[in-house]
């Protein structure tokens, strides 16, 4: 009995999956190559040595990034096909057949005589079991779940009776006739062994040559394939860096953003303190920054200015701060400015990433 064999080795995988890389590499640049020759009328200027030149560097760029991006996947495919194909292996080799067949014809013992996996595609294929009668050589077929095969004879074009399937085997060459139960209708098919075996064996010689003449070109291997992979990847990080700067450049908020003044604690205090001293705020004291993915410092200043209420006087000068840090990343915070006894205090805040900056003009 042949045995079905679905799993192999790790060897063969690998060559399938290069030779894909070298197959799809080679259209990549031919086509690109072709593709280019067919806008030559459009650069007379160049000669064809200049042309011939610039079009190889444009196609092998291409192909070049091609065969990196076919390598950072190289490993992840041939261990999905290994899975995929030992799942099968281990479904074929774990199927047990029905057990007790009796032939239908003489009751003799039967046994097994074929075992396939059919349908390999399907999640729920099944194996199924030929079993052969030892006596009678009578012929069943069972699924491994117990189910018994029945065979559905193909019908007529013609009158739509069943039809009659006669196979021979000459020399290599399978002829099956299918003759109607009814009418006159028949019908052959061939299947040429021979010529197809011939196919398959000069189409495997053509891959393997193509291979070997062109693997070491397109195919990275375990030693030079990551290296590639990670310098794509960075080259592919900056284009997109540069992308993004640009697109940023363009836009007017972030633009805006990028006008604010950015300062320091100390110029910061400077700057308040100038501003309000005018309205007789006196003794402005920073207090310890709380730094967190913010910067926050506390503040408490001195009204002394007689006569001014508490809630005029941090009216007064929560308008102030406010008008001189518009144009800074500095922000007074919600909680606003509280006043007692002529003593206010209040809450700034930094902004110092690009986002929260731009977050700041939107508003
Ligand atoms: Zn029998
Ligand atoms: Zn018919």
């Amino acid at each position: 009995m042949d045995e079905q064999k679905f799993l192999k080795d790790e060897e063969y995988y690998k060559y399938r999956y290069d030779l894909q890389t070298v197959i799809e590499s080679l259209k990549l640049y031919w086509d690109l190559r072709r593709g280019l020759d067919a806008k030559r009328d459009q650069l007379k200027d160049m000669t064809q040595e200049q042309f011939d030149d610039q079009s190889n560097r444009a196609a092998s760029y291409a192909t070049n990034a091609f065969k990196t991006e076919k390598f950072s996947h190289r490993a992840e495919t041939i261990k999905k096909w290994m899975d995929s194909d030992r799942k099968l292996q281990e479904k074929y080799d774990l199927a047990i057949p029905p057990r007790n067949v009796l032939c239908k014809e003489c009751g003799s013992p039967t046994k097994v005589a074929s075992k396939d996996l059919l349908d390999t595609l399907n999640d729920d294929s099944q194996v199924l079991f030929m079993f052969t009668c030892t006596k009678c050589k009578k012929n069943q077929a069972f699924y491994e779940d117990g189910t018994e095969w029945v065979y559905k004879p193909p019908l007529c074009p013609e009158c739509n009776s069943q039809l009659n399937r006669k196979n021979k085997n000459k020399k290599g060459i399978l002829t099956t006739t299918y003759t109607c139960t009814n009418c006159s209708y028949t019908n052959s098919e061939i299947y040429d062994f021979k010529k197809s075996k011939q196919e398959r064996e000069e189409r495997d010689a053509w891959e393997k040559k193509i291979f070997e003449e062109n693997k070491d070109f397109f195919c990275y291997n375990d030693e030079n394939g990551p290296r590639a992979v990670a310098d794509m990847e960075h080259f592919t990080e900056s284009f997109k860096w540069i992308e993004e700067e640009q697109k940023k450049n363009n836009d007017p908020l972030i633009q805006k953003a990028r006008q604010l003044k950015t300062l320091k604690a100390l110029q910061l205090k400077d700057l308040i303190q100038k501003t309000i001293e005018v309205e007789r705020y006196v003794d402005l004291q920073f207090g310890k920054p709380e730094i967190g993915q913010f910067v926050i410092i506390d503040f408490t200043v001195n009204d002394s200015k007689e006569g001014r209420s508490d809630y005029d006087s941090s009216n007064t000068l929560k308008k102030l701060i406010k008008f001189v840090l518009e144009d800074t990343n500095w922000r007074l915070m919600s909680d606003g400015i509280s006043c007692r006894l002529g003593i206010l205090s209040g809450r700034l805040k930094a902004y110092e990433r690009e986002e929260d900056l731009t977050k700041l003009v939107e508003k």
